[in-house]
């Protein structure tokens, strides 16, 4: 039994005609639980909405760091009453892309401080992206209490530094299909040394697809191949990591798939 603790299934990251066979081949590829996530305010009522019809999918309801632009008092309204749904079991993505910058940093820093403040209102767990601005990350995670509902640093891509002040916040790391490529040295070895009740495995599907699909679209059946990665890295078994990785997001964010 695996979980994806972070695909998207909505909007314009996938053809909804196409969501059901994609839901179907991950089942049989013994995936049974997707956190779907939602990156603005439109394709998060695309999120909700399936989560409230399909049990084995629960949602992460957020403002994407390149959105950020359009971050206004309606997004943040809207986004609070829908996040008042039980099937809404994080806050996110959010964060801080300065990667891409493909929204002003300040616009950034606003809406991700927001947010931080919706899920400590909420008491729900964070979706962190973050890129390229590891120590702001770290910083305003601290300035607005993050640690009181902790919540997932999701597609882990930092270093060894990173993922320790993540953790200390109380954060979980969330490897991706990045754990299966070769020159991925450094996100390999915080993959083979993170504390075992601290990680999660996901797709980030439809992006990112892990070896031996790299390059292909991105599925959340994928989510196997990472977590085959993630057991060869630590010295352990496949079935070892989907119990762990099932087990965590049930104590991050109370939920486990329906069996
Ligand atoms: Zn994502």
């Amino acid at each position: 039994m695996l979980v994806d603790a972070h695909c998207h299934l909505t909007g314009t990251h996938l053809a909804q005609d196409q969501v059901k066979p994609t839901l179907d081949r991950a089942f049989a590829a013994g995936v049974t639980g997707f956190i779907a996530v939602g990156t603005d305010r439109e394709d998060s009522r695309a999120v909700l909405a399936l989560a409230r019809e399909v049990p084995c999918v629960q949602a992460s309801l957020g403002h994407h760091p390149h959105e950020a632009k359009s971050w206004n008092a309606e997004t943040a309204a809207e986004l609070e009453a829908m996040a008042l749904d039980p099937n809404v079991r994080f806050i996110g993505e959010t964060g801080l892309d300065w990667h891409y910058d493909l929204s002003p940093r300040e616009d950034q820093e606003r809406a991700f401080r927001a947010q931080i403040q919706l899920a400590k209102l909420l008491r729900k767990p964070l979706m962190i992206h973050t890129r390229s601005a590891p120590e702001a990350t770290l910083r305003i995670l601290w300035e607005e209490g993050a640690e009181e509902v902790s919540g997932t640093i999701h597609c882990f891509s930092e270093d060894m530094a990173f993922a320790e002040g993540a953790l200390e916040l109380g954060f979980y790391l969330s490897f991706s299909g990045i754990v299966t490529f070769k020159n991925a040295h450094a996100v390999r070895d915080v993959a083979a040394w993170a504390p075992e009740d601290r990680i999660l495995v996901e797709t980030d599907s439809p992006y990112l697809a892990p070896v031996p699909h790299r390059g292909k679209t991105n599925e959340p059946g994928f989510v196997r191949f990472v977590a085959e990665q993630l057991a060869q890295l630590r010295g352990t078994s496949s079935a070892r990591i989907e119990d762990m990785t099932t087990r965590n997001l049930e104590a991050l964010c109370g939920w486990a798939p329906p069996v």
